[in-house]
Parts: C-alpha cells; sequence; structure tokens
C-alpha cells in the first residue's frame, strides 16, 4: 500500500509526540542520577535570540510553548527556542504562561519575573468566546509529555479532562471556580497526578477499563464494552480506540467540541487534521475505524490531547478533513 505524503511524514517527524512517557521518563531519570549533568541541562540553547527569555537545553519538544505563544516560540533544531523576545504587554503574558506550563520548567527569564504571581492567576485560561465555561488547566506535567488538560465548567458538575501537574496554586484557582465533580481520562498516558488531584477536590475518576493498569487501579469508574456512555444530559464518551486499547473522546454537545486525547490531533507544520500512527499502540488500523464514528458527531472543534486545537467552519469542513485523512491511509 502505497501511503500519501501526509501518511508518510506522520512515520517520520510527528510532533507532538503523544504517549511518549518512556523518553521523558528515561530522560528524568538520568538526570537526577547525575547532578552535575542536571544543571548542565539547564543552559541557555544557543538558538534563542538574545534577550530576557530563553529555553534551557532540558526541552523535550512537546511544543506546548509554540502554541501558547507563537508570536515568542518557535521550533529550532528540533527543540523550542525564543524566535523573537515579547514585544507586547499581551505577548509577555502569554509567554510567562508557557513558561508555567512548561512541563520540564525550561523556560527561564533572566531575572525573576517580577509579574508572575499576577500571571498564576490567569489560569485556567479561557479559550475561545464559542467555548464559554471551556477552559486551558496549564502547569502541563512531564510523565504524560506535557500533555494538554482541560477543565469544563457545568452546572450539573465540573469536568477536569485529563490531568493537569499538581500545584498549589491551580488548585486554589480550580476551587475558585468550584472544583471538579468528575476527572474524565481519555487514556492512560495522560493521567499524571490523577490521584493527588481526586483526593483533594473528591472527584470521580472516569477511564475506560481497557487502559487500566496500576497507577489507575484506584479509578472510581471503569467503562466496559464500546459505550457510548454519558454523563449527565450534555456529554457522551465514545469509545476510539487504537492509540490505546482504552481511548475515549468526550463530545461536549451543546457546544460541538470534541476532547480527543491522542486519537487525533493537527499537525504543527500544516492544517491537516491527523493521527500519529507511530504511536498508535494497538493498531492503526483499529484507530482509523475509531475515526470512522467520528464523521456521525456533530462537533466543530477538536480539543486534542497534545498540540494545536482545531475548529471547523462546519460540519462539511469537519466531515471533509476526516474522509480525506481516511482516504490518505487507505488509498
Ligand atoms: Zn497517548
Amino acid at each position: 500500500m502505497a501511503l500519501s505524503l501526509r501518511a508518510a511524514a506522520s512515520l517520520a517527524a510527528p510532533p507532538p509526540r503523544p504517549g511518549c512517557r518512556a523518553a521523558s521518563l528515561v530522560r528524568a531519570t538520568a538526570a537526577s542520577s547525575s547532578p552535575p549533568a542536571a544543571l548542565d541541562h539547564r543552559r541557555r540553547r544557543r538558538q534563542n535570540v538574545s534577550g530576557e527569555f530563553f529555553v534551557d537545553e532540558r526541552c523535550i519538544d512537546c511544543s506546548t510553548c509554540r502554541w501558547m505563544a507563537p508570536e515568542v516560540f518557535k521550533r529550532v533544531d528540533g527543540l523550542s527556542a525564543v524566535a523573537a523576545q515579547p514585544s507586547s504587554g499581551d505577548d509577555r503574558t502569554k509567554a510567562l504562561q508557557a513558561l508555567l506550563s512548561c512541563p520540564t520548567a525550561s523556560i527561564h527569564t533572566e531575572k525573576p519575573a517580577k509579574d508572575i504571581l499576577q500571571v498564576h492567576s490567569t489560569f485556567p485560561l479561557p479559550i475561545a468566546d464559542d467555548l464559554p465555561g471551556v477552559y486551558l488547566c496549564g502547569y502541563h506535567s512531564e510523565s504524560s509529555y506535557g500533555a494538554t488538560s482541560y477543565l469544563i465548567v457545568h452546572p450539573e458538575g465540573n469536568i477536569m479532562v485529563d490531568s493537569p501537574r499538581y500545584t498549589p496554586k491551580l488548585v486554589n484557582q480550580i476551587e475558585k471556580l468550584g472544583g471538579a465533580r468528575y476527572m474524565f481520562l481519555t487514556h492512560i498516558d495522560d493521567v499524571a497526578d490523577h490521584r493527588k488531584w481526586a483526593e483533594r477536590l473528591k472527584c470521580e475518576r472516569i477511564i475506560h477499563s481497557g487502559d487500566v493498569v496500576d497507577i489507575v487501579a484506584d479509578v472510581e469508574r471503569k467503562l466496559t464494552g464500546s459505550g457510548p456512555w454519558n454523563i449527565g444530559n450534555d456529554f457522551e464518551l465514545i469509545h476510539t480506540p487504537g492509540h490505546t486499547k482504552g481511548s475515549v473522546c468526550l463530545l461536549y454537545k451543546p457546544l460541538k467540541a470534541l476532547f480527543t486525547g491522542d486519537h487525533v490531533a493537527k499537525s504543527e507544520e500544516s492544517d491537516e487534521f491527523n493521527l500519529f500512527r507511530m504511536y498508535s499502540r494497538q493498531s492503526v488500523s483499529v484507530q482509523l475505524d475509531s475515526m470512522q464514528k467520528l464523521l456521525d458527531l456533530d462537533f466543530l472543534w477538536v480539543l486534542p490531547g497534545h498540540g494545536y486545537r482545531i475548529r471547523y467552519e462546519d460540519a462539511e469542513a469537519k466531515n471533509s478533513a476526516i474522509k480525506s485523512l481516511l482516504s490518505d491511509y487507505t488509498s
């Protein structure tokens, strides 16, 4: 079978890199066992432009800073770097939000930023005017390779989608918004500090039984079978195996928003809808079958576990993108 350019490209260098927990753990272990090397990794990358902000050599290329503050951070020689120092107050705030969200604490300022406390208080971050009550949690965790976590504020109970890094400042901010009644875990890679959050917020955690291993054995609700399942009236959970056996997407029906975990994402280099076949740990063909399910779902927003969000103009554009992807992999 001849692969299309998109399918072939995803074999080579597919940023972001969902599910790559082993690589990040190896890196962390090497750093902690050798203090001098760890300090060395805090060196400013030479690819940064001169000035206040810089990225150090422990960057894992998760892309978080690049989509949070695209005016400042770019990918240079395979890792993130400051391509332009912030030139406005808005750019500076975004750069500091990226600094706080970086899973390896690889973003620095030459001197301590006096406005950092104010920036802590901006989290969780609203995403868009047509997504009221949907927030980006920030504070990404290295154990989930910098996966994105979201908070949905809803009258029937707030939902945290996947787990951010557990930090007291974020705890306070989320509790101001009412905490969380549920923590929905899209799949096993992005569970990070789920236990600490559950203990603090007293939320009910949900994961599919196909992804249950020791670290999530105590999760309160384990989905079985192929669904779909519901949380209240507004949320539907769709089983989308392929990336992992227990991958599940969450559809927020009134807002037409699909939280996809690592089932689907957007390529950094293009506007194309993509799956990352080299991380399809169960089976690419199973993942493609799961992709078919998205044709029947009514959504415009794709809120992924890694990388850039997508908003389609209409259902036709959404389905056209999915059909294009499917034809690339089957032609
Ligand atoms: Zn994953």
